[in-house]
């Protein structure tokens, strides 16, 4: 791909460190964390120290770059198809959070260790009876003196079993339903918090996604972020970076599994012939191509905008809902042109194409994604 406006230069050589970290601690030992269903912690800490976490935070927080560096760290791992490294959720959706609405001591005491890759980050929002309908929440937050107490379930957490540190969205006043709900900081070794082993998915299975328990877990008022019922409003704004990094890795996927799979067709042969040199697969590679460049041009128009600081959440939400649609319905074309070759777990066209299948649901599923854009016309 051609030189890509929104980058600088300083952009692009963090890229090449990401790449190669990417390379050396990530691709060797993949398949091995998929079969644990997990990624090791020491991942993190390295990740860390190379300055691959929480990078658009400012540089006391333990950042240092933008919003631009942190898509780099999105896109590389994505092209190099290992959507289940779980450092999105903890950098461009734990941190922001903290570094928006928390308090110095907050930030002091979360986002340095986070950025160091000591402490890892979850976010839980989604319960067995609440994921599109934040409403529905049924977890609660009761208010005793100094304390909160909260007791709930909540399910699908990325980043579950390696984290340290979880954002929780919990009810402080069920009569006010969305309105009502609040954000805490709570340490996973609080007394009554509890975990479930890494839920088995269809894809992604090195991503410790989990189930959270909370039984009368009592943290300090302290760990209320920001302020009280005040959750939807903080969620509604920021919700727009995570679908755009969602779209990012989207696109990133689709882009990296298209040049695996011209290399793949320009080799295999059927009937004698090379598979690129049936006019079907040229023809379907070429509409794939030319719609991935036409995603990826909107996307980085997207992106400059959110650098900017003025991208608009029904933008973010056509970006996530184009991204990962494209995504979907190009990885099961690709996939078709690697024949039985594509259904073995071995090739990564076959675990891009289940990994995939969940970027149509977190952060807001395609019809929410519809509801948004249908809402504003
Ligand atoms: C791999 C993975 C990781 C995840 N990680 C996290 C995480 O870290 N933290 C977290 O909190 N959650 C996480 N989730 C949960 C995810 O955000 C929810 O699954 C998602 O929001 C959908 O909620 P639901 O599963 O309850 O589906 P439901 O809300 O029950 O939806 C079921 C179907 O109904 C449709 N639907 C719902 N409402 C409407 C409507 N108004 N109009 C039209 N159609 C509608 C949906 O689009 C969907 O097709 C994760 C999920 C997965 C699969």
């Amino acid at each position: 791909m051609s030189k890509r406006p929104v980058f600088r230069d300083d952009h692009e050589h963090f890229r090449e460190q990401v790449h190669r970290f990417v390379k050396r601690e990530i691709l060797p030992h993949y398949s091995a964390w998929e079969q644990a269903g997990v990624t090791p912690p020491e991942l993190w800490r390295r990740a860390g120290s190379e300055g691959l976490l929480n990078c658009a935070l400012p540089e006391p927080y333990g950042g240092g770059g933008d919003f631009g560096h942190a898509a780099v760290v999105i896109e590389e791992l994505a092209r190099n198809n290992c959507l289940g490294v779980g450092f999105s959720i903890h950098s461009d959706m734990v941190a922001p959070y903290l570094h928006t609405y928390g308090t110095e001591k907050q930030k002091n005491r979360w986002l340095v260790p986070m950025a160091c890759g000591e402490l890892i980050g979850a976010i839980a929002m989604t319960e067995p009876g609440a994921g599109s309908d934040l409403k529905a929440i049924r977890m609660t937050a009761r208010k005793d003196g100094q304390h909160y107490i909260l007791n709930g379930q909540k399910t699908f957490i990325t980043n579950g079993v390696n984290a340290g540190l979880v954002l929780v969205v919990a009810s402080t006043n069920p009569d006010l339903g969305a309105r009502g709900l609040s954000l805490f900081c709570v340490e996973t070794h609080a007394s009554g918090f509890s975990k479930g082993s890494p839920l088995y998915k269809i894809g992604q299975h090195a991503q410790d996604t989990c189930e959270l328990f909370f039984d009368d877990v009592r943290v300090s008022a302290d760990n209320l972020l920001g302020e009280e019922n005040a959750a939807f409003e903080y969620m509604s704004r920021e919700l727009a970076q995570e679908r755009l990094a969602i779209a990012l890795r989207a696109a990133a996927s689709l882009e990296g599994m298209l040049l695996k799979t011209v290399e793949y067709t320009s080799t295999r042969k059927a009937f004698g012939r090379r598979v690129i040199d049936y006019q079907n697969t040229r023809f379907r590679l070429a509409d794939a191509f030319s719609q991935s460049t036409m995603l990826r041009i909107f996307l980085d128009d997207c992106l400059r905008q959110h650098m900017e600081g003025d991208l608009d959440p029904t933008i973010a939400a056509m970006a996530k809902l184009n991204a990962t649609e494209l995504q979907g319905k190009v990885l099961d074309e690709l996939l078709q042109m690697h024949g039985g070759y594509g259904y073995m777990a071995e090739y990564d066209i076959g675990r891009a194409w289940a990994d995939a299948r969940a970027l149509r649901i977190f952060g807001g599923t395609s019809e929410i994604m519809r509801e948004i854009i249908g809402r504003s016309l």
